[in-house]
């Protein structure tokens, strides 16, 4: 070994010891005829002192020339330091070198490598490896490693078998564009890389696995956010002869063993909320449920009463911001222009104060009466110093803008504390899901969700209407996971893929593998996946997936340290029999 410690080890206790260290420089400081030297790494901070008086000439001459990230080995003798530091846990020593020796030269590095750095976004990205030196970085990838310790623990004592799935495979839809892989050896065929490992995990069950999970890598080609990469990791489970009840009870489990093994945090028990609900009462099928303003719908109370605005509306609907009525003009003409932006698209907004004196002071007090507003403030629960904030629309917009709306005034009367964790499975998701653009349904968790038995017939009439054995688990308004009960059977299967609008040849060549299956006895069976990066960013208590990454790319989906995407040689191309639309 090229070191007797590590630079995190040594104490008092190690006083008058010979040792040995190895590590980086991250500073100098030169006194002239002293030295300092902090020596780090991946454990800690040890401070090396160099002393005219007893160190050799040489050995000084040597330290002063040092530079920033030089990799150096360290010997001498541990003394007690005169003035401690007792920020950091070696702080009541240093080491007295007696030879020093220069494993590798460093260039002055891009930007700061100390918890406070110099360096932006973009710089620390294409130097990912030396941001990675970083504590605050290590410490995110130190996390995400207990997290899958942790997980591989509680799954295998739960008796599931960890499976390896492929990643050059075929087309499984989970609502996102496939990334593809040419094929050389097939010219013009091409693999897909997997947005899940859904089919193989259910052919698992086939095979009689019964407990199957893996910690996978998927792909999906889709507009990049702070918390979406195109390639990503999933807890991906799946198991058979259960119920929807077994499989929440277990990833109930699996979430309250990381939160008590990994952050110490006894959960209490996961809540539960319909998808019907989800949406009336904070419009929106992740509420954060760290805080209540619950929606409450005002079509009959302020309705008719003149005010063209919500006459003419679908749906008129509003929060109560407890203690919020001492905003100012000011602050409300902000929070009306808030709306008013094109991300959230509301037309306008109504408020009304519940002042402290008792009167309620509205926006719209033309139309309507003390008795009114009272009215509405029975409905919202407001007393005294609450504020009520009304949107009103077209049903489905308006709840969206408000579901906004209260995020916001979440955030800013400090209702979403990052340090409480409030886990929410929310159940009964719709099977189908109108798109616009393409004018036909969409399956909404993936075309192997089975929809409620008693649901069945609206299949025909209502297809909308239609209620699928599917949830989804919310942390602190954070889509953790989301799972179903499948079909398994080939009827079920052809009659879904029938409602989805695919051919019967269409389904057949692209699933008729999971349809022939499903005949050869094929258990109920169901599953979840958990985003993984998600859940190690809601740990970490930070909004950003990419931290968690180890090699992360950017929003534009570049890996800007290896520069990929990158163009490919003219003979690669050739290989794969492929022309280019696009000048390279
Ligand atoms: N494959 C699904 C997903 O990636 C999860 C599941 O249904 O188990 O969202």
């Amino acid at each position: 070994m090229l070191r007797t410690h590590t630079c995190g080890e040594l104490r008092l206790d190690h006083v008058n010891q010979e040792v040995r260290l190895a590590g980086w420089v991250q500073r100098v400081r030169n006194k002239g005829g002293l030295i300092w030297v902090d020596l780090r790494d991946r454990y800690g901070l040890t401070q090396l002192i160099f002393e005219e008086d007893s160190s050799e000439k040489a050995l000084l001459e040597k330290a002063a020339e040092l530079g920033r990230e030089f990799v150096v080995q360290a010997t001498g003798k541990v003394i007690e330091r005169t003035s401690k530091n007792d920020k950091i846990p070696t702080g009541s020593i240093e080491i007295k070198v007696t030879a020093l020796e220069v494993l590798n030269a460093a260039k002055v590095p891009p930007f700061i490598i100390e918890d406070e750095t110099d360096g932006g976004d973009e710089l620390r990205m294409k130097y990912r490896y030396l941001d990675l030196r970083r504590n605050v970085v290590r410490e995110k990838l130190q996390l995400r490693h207990k997290m899958m310790q942790e997980t591989r623990k509680y799954m295998d004592a739960q008796d599931f078998i960890e499976v390896e799935t492929p990643v050059l495979i075929k087309s499984t839809p989970e609502g996102a564009r496939d990334f593809v892989v040419p094929s050389r050896t097939n010219p013009g065929e091409f693999y897909a890389l997997p947005q899940s490992p859904q089919t193989f995990k259910q052919l698992l069950m086939v095979s009689g696995f019964d407990r199957y999970f893996q910690i996978v890598k998927c792909f999906r080609d889709e507009d990049l956010r702070a918390d979406r990469q195109p390639e990503f990791t999933q807890i991906d489970c799946e198991m058979a002869f259960v119920d929807q009840e077994d499989i929440l009870n277990t990833f109930e489990g699996l979430t309250k063993h990381l939160f008590k093994n990994v952050k110490g945090v006894e959960l209490e028990e996961v809540k539960r909320m319909t998808y019907a609900d989800a949406m009336k009462f904070y419009g929106n099928d992740k509420p954060d449920v760290r805080f209540d303003m619950k929606f409450v719908e005002l079509n009959e109370l302020a309705q008719g009463k003149g005010f063209s605005i919500f006459d003419s509306a679908e749906l008129v609907v509003g929060i109560c911001a407890k203690g919020a009525a001492e905003y100012t003009r000011k602050q409300l003409d902000a929070l009306t222009d808030w709306v008013k932006r094109p991300q959230i698209g509301a037309k306008g907004m109504v408020y009304a104060k519940y002042n402290a004196d008792g009167t309620i002071k509205s926006t719209v007090d033309k139309f309507f009466s003390a008795d009114d507003l009272q009215d509405w403030a029975d409905a919202f629960g407001a007393t005294q110093g609450d504020l009520m904030l009304i949107l009103s629309g077209d049903a489905d917009k308006v709840r969206k803008q408000l579901s906004e709306l209260r995020l916001k005034m979440g955030e800013d009367l400090g209702l979403r504390d990052r340090s409480i964790f409030k886990p929410l499975w929310v159940m009964d998701f719709p099977l189908l899901e109108w798109d616009e653009e393409t004018a036909r349904f969409h399956a909404m968790h993936h075309p192997f969700t089975s929809p409620k038995k008693e649901d069945m017939a609206l299949l025909d009439t209502d297809p909308g209407a239609v209620r699928a054995n599917a949830y989804d688990l919310v942390i602190n308004g954070v889509e953790i996971g989301g799972g179903s009960i499948r079909i398994h059977d080939r009827a079920t299967q052809q009659l879904m893929f029938k409602h989805l609008g695919f051919s019967e040849e269409e389904a057949q060549k692209q699933f008729g593998f999971l349809m022939e299956a499903f005949e050869y006895g094929a258990p109920p069976h169901g599953g979840i996946a958990f985003g993984f990066d998600r859940l190690c960013a809601i740990f970490g208590g930070s909004d950003s997936i990419r931290d968690y990454i180890a090699f992360p790319k950017n929003n534009s989906g570049r890996d800007v340290m290896i520069d990929s995407p990158s163009s490919i040689a003219d003979e690669q191309l050739k290989e794969l029999s492929i022309q280019l639309a696009v000048k390279s």
